[in-house]
C-alpha cells in the first residue's frame, strides 16, 4: 500500500516521497491509521523499523493551528533528540510546521531564541526540557500530542520521575504514544497512567534481531581481546564500523589503540561535550573515520547510513541491549555483519541474550590469529586455575561453528 492511501495530508506525503521512501514498513502501515484516528498507542518496535517517522507523519498531518507548541517529543539523548527533530523536519519540508530540539550540555542561547520564535513540535531531553520549563521559556499547556520515545532507555537513565513531572505540566486532553523495546512493571504502570485505552502494536518482535543481519560471537582470552578485535578489523572488508565498549573509559582505551593501528576512529559517549559528540557522529556519517566507538546510551536508536560492521568488544549485559546494538547494522533492509567478542566471564551473558532471542549465536574462530589456549576453544584451558577448570565444565557440550572464511 502506498503512503498515499494512509490518509496523510498531501504535504506530508510529498515529504515522504522526498525522503526516498517508496513503502510504509509494517509499523508505519499499522501505526499511521492509529495515530490519525486519534488513539492512543503503545509501541514495541526494534529501532531501524521506521518507528520516527511512524509518529512523525500522522503528527505532521494532524497538527493543524500554528504558532504554540502542540506536539512534545522526550527522548532519553541528545543525539536522538537531534535525530527526531531533523526526521519531523525532514518529512515536513512541504509543510509550514516549526521544530526545535531542546538538549543538554550546550548553552541556553540558541534554544530560547528559537522558542521564542514560535515552535510547533518540540522535541527534548527531560532535564534541559524542565530547565527551560522552570525558567519560563516554554510551557506545555497548548500540547496536544505527546510522544515519549525509547521509554526502556529513560528509565535505565533514571528519567522516569522528570517525565513524569513533564507529563503532569501537558493537558489531560491529548493523544498519547509511548514507544518502548521492552515493557518492564516500572513501565508498564507509567504506561497505565499515561495513556487512555491504548491501542498496542509490536512489530517484528522486539528480541529478535534484524533479519539482514548476521552475527556471530568470537571466545577470546581477556588478554587478548584488543588483539583480536584488531585483527578482525584487518581482515574484515568494511565501509564503516560502530564498536560498542561497556564503559565510558573502555571506549576511550579502545580508541586510543586502534588510532595507533592507524585507524581513523571516533569516540561517543557522555563523558564528552556536546562540540565532541556532534563532530564524533557528523564525522562518522560521512566517512571522515571509519571507525566509531560507542557506548550504549550514546549509541541508542542512533541512525548512521552505511554501517557494515558492528561489534561489540563486551557483551552487553541486558539482552534486549543486543539487539539493539547489532540493530545499527542491517537497517532498512541493507545488510550488515555484528561480531560480539566473548571472554569467559561474559559467558552468561552471552546465554542470557540467546535465551533472550531464542537463538543460538554462531561462534566462530578467527582464521590463523595466535591464540593463546582458553577454556572456550575445544575444552582446552591456557592455566590451571579453578576458574578456568569450572570454565570447561560449563562449556562442556558447547560445539564450535566452523571457522570462517577470511574476508
Ligand atoms: P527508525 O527506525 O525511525 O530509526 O528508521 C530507520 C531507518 O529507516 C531510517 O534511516 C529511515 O530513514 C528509514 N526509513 C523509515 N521509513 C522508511 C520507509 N518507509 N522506506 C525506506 N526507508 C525508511
Amino acid at each position: 500500500m502506498p503512503f498515499k492511501q494512509l490518509g496523510l495530508s498531501e504535504e506530508v506525503v510529498r515529504g515522504v516521497q522526498a525522503a526516498g521512501y517508496v513503502e510504509p514498513t509494517p509499523i508505519q502501515l499499522r501505526g499511521i491509521p492509529l495515530i490519525l484516528a486519534g488513539k492512543d498507542l503503545i509501541g514495541a518496535a526494534q529501532t531501524g523499523t521506521g518507528k520516527t517517522a511512524a509518529f512523525a507523519l500522522p503528527i505532521l498531518t494532524l497538527l493543524k493551528t500554528h504558532g504554540k507548541c502542540r506536539c512534545l517529543v522526550l527522548e532519553p539523548t541528545r543525539e536522538l533528540a537531534a535525530q527526531v527533530e531533523t526526521a519531523f523536519h525532514e518529512y515536513g519540508r512541504f509543510t509550514n510546521m516549526k521544530t526545535a530540539v531542546i538538549f543538554g550540555g550546550v548553552g541556553y542561547g540558541n534554544q530560547k531564541q528559537e522558542l521564542q520564535r514560535g515552535v510547533d513540535i518540540v522535541v527534548a531531553t527531560p532535564g534541559r526540557l524542565l530547565d527551560l520549563l522552570g525558567q519560563g521559556s516554554l510551557h506545555l499547556r497548548d500540547v496536544n500530542m505527546l510522544v515519549l520515545d525509547e521509554v526502556d532507555r529513560m528509565l535505565d537513565m533514571g528519567f522516569l520521575p522528570d517525565v513524569r513531572r513533564i507529563v503532569n505540566l501537558c493537558p489531560k486532553q491529548r493523544q498519547t504514544l509511548l514507544f518502548s523495546a521492552t515493557v518492564p512493571p516500572e513501565i508498564g504502570q507509567l504506561a497505565a497512567w499515561v495513556l487512555r485505552n491504548p491501542e498496542k502494536i509490536e512489530i517484528g518482535a522486539s528480541r529478535s534481531p534484524a533479519e539482514t543481519v548476521t552475527h556471530a560471537c568470537y571466545p577470546v582470552a581477556t588478554s587478548q581481546k584488543f588483539q583480536l578485535l584488531a585483527a578482525l578489523l584487518q581482515r574484515t572488508n568494511f565501509d564503516s564500523v560502530l564498536i560498542f565498549s561497556r564503559t565510558k573509559h573502555g571506549a576511550d582505551k579502545i580508541a586510543t589503540r586502534l588510532r595507533a593501528e592507524r585507524h581513523s576512529v571516533a569516540a561517543l559517549h557522555s563523558n564528552r561535550t556536546q562540540r565532541e559528540r556532534v563532530e564524533a557522529l557528523d564525522g562518522f556519517k560521512s566517512g571522515k573515520y571509519e571507525v566509531m566507538v560507542a557506548t550504549d546510551i550514546a549509541a541508542r536508536g542512533l541512525d548512521v547510513e552505511g554501517v557494515t560492521h558492528v561489534i561489540n568488544y563486551d557483551v552487553p549485559q541486558h539482552p534486549e541491549d543486543y539487539v539493539h546494538r547489532i540493530g545499527r547494522t542491517g537497517r532498512a533492509q541493507k545488510v550488515g555483519d555484528a561480531f560480539t567478542l566473548v571472554t569467559i566471564e561474559e559467558l552468561e551473558y552471552l546465554r542470557a541474550i540467546e535465551r533472550f532471542i531464542g537463538q543460538t549465536i554462531p561462534q566462530l574462530k578467527l582464521e590463523n590469529f595466535d591464540y593463546v589456549l582458553t577454556p572456550l576453544f575445544e575444552g582446552k584451558q591456557i592455566s590451571g586455575d579453578r576458574r578456568s577448570v569450572r570454565a570447561v565444565r560449563t562449556m562442556k557440550g558447547y560445539s564450535f561453528s566452523p571457522s570462517r572464511k577470511r574476508r
